[in-house]
């Protein structure tokens, strides 16, 4: 039990270090990627791990599109890291793991990058502009947008309640996390062009995948759904076939279609506007690309959205004390990466299990 809570770091930096100690050791290829930084005193790069030969069919595992779910993404990847040590990766099959692609986020605990930009509001697909609001985001601008410092009154809680937050909780939650192009500092801001993350993703994932026909991605993410439970959420509108492989492959309870119109309360996915997913999935169309998004559970999205307000703010206009920024930065990494060694065990324990699911399939494709 402890070994694998050990995979989780305590920092941006400790993370980086281990995962490219634990690949080193494996003999893996690595290619890491800067990212500039002014506001990060630490050294920021996408690293890329790759093990076995670039013909053979690949599992893709990526970590921190949004920054602070790195340290659980990172997590899982070196578990998986570690568990090659004793059995090894499985022969003829590749294995991508690309870790920290949002290294500022993760490094100072936010989930979007330095320029605000929510990596997974980022990936348009051409032509597809960056443009667009959802009309209730900008209703709800002022009331999650604040133009001021954290702290003093605040009627954030009285009034979600009146905008009938718990009456029609997904639809608030639709309206305000499917991603807007409108306002910069407002929390899902997709950005107005490919942030460089994106660049490096779109410019080199060719390199990374290899020469194979057949994927399936992982990308790593916390804090939808409800605590230690996780989802496998769908990017796009997918047939009966590949929907029957999904369920077939990870178990029907655990894979969510991708969301349209039909919202309703049970359903933890939402429509997302410039999703990663969708992005690799169109780039590579002729290939046989599956992709999900892995979502572990925490807590309730109302909390999460109350953390990730205050943070936003503190980050725009400045905390009013170091404790202030503690505590603020304390609850949203709270949000994302419970303290819970239940939360931590379990977590790792089903991620592990769907990265199984995940290779047994690949290698009866071979
Ligand atoms: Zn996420």
């Amino acid at each position: 039990m402890n070994e694998l809570q050990s995979c989780f770091s305590p920092t941006y930096s400790d993370a980086r270090k281990r995962f490219l100690n634990a690949a080193g050791a494996l003999d893996a290829t690595i290619t890491s990627y800067a990212i500039d930084s002014q506001r990060s005193p630490s050294s920021l790069a996408i690293d890329v791990a790759t093990l076995g030969p670039d013909d053979a069919p690949a599992l893709v595992l990526t970590s921190a599109v949004h920054g602070i779910e790195g340290f659980f993404g990172s997590a899982v990847q070196l578990a998986l890291l570690e568990r090659f040590t004793s059995s090894p990766p499985i022969e003829g099959l590749r294995y991508v793991l690309v870790h920290g692609i949002n290294p500022f986020g993760f490094d100072q605990l936010r989930r979007f990058t330095e320029d605000n930009v929510d990596l997974n509001r980022n990936f348009k697909t051409p032509p597809d502009p960056y443009r667009g609001v959802h009309s209730a985001y900008r209703q709800l601008d002022s009331l999650i947008n604040p133009l001021s410092p954290p702290g003093g009154i605040d009627l954030f809680v009285p009034k979600a309640l009146w905008y009938r937050w718990r009456l029609t909780p997904t639809a608030v939650q639709h309206a305000i996390s499917c991603g807007q192009f409108e306002y910069p500092q407002g929390l899902f801001y997709g950005g107005s062009g490919p942030a460089e993350s994106a660049q490096i993703v779109q410019r080199h994932c060719d390199q990374w995948i290899g020469k194979t026909d057949t994927i399936v991605h992982l990308d790593l993410h916390t804090a939808l759904g409800p605590f230690a439970t996780y989802k496998l959420l769908l990017c796009d509108a997918t047939d009966a076939d590949a929907l029957d492989w999904y369920e077939t492959t990870f178990g029907a309870d655990s894979i969510e279609p991708a969301a349209g119109s039909d919202l309703d309360a049970d359903r933890v996915a939402f429509e997302i506007l410039g999703q990663f997913g969708s992005w690799m999935q169109h780039h590579f169309h002729d290939r046989d690309y599956r992709f999900m998004v892995a979502e572990f559970g925490t807590y309730s999205p109302f909390r999460v959205l109350k953390a990730l307000r205050a943070e936003n703010r503190g980050y725009h206009y400045g905390y009013k004390s170091d404790s202030q920024k503690q505590a603020i930065q304390g609850e949203l990494l709270e949000c994302f990466c419970p303290r819970s060694p239940q939360w931590r065990q379990q977590v790792l324990a089903s991620a592990l299990d769907v990265i199984d699911q995940a290779t047994t399939a690949l290698e009866a494709d071979r």
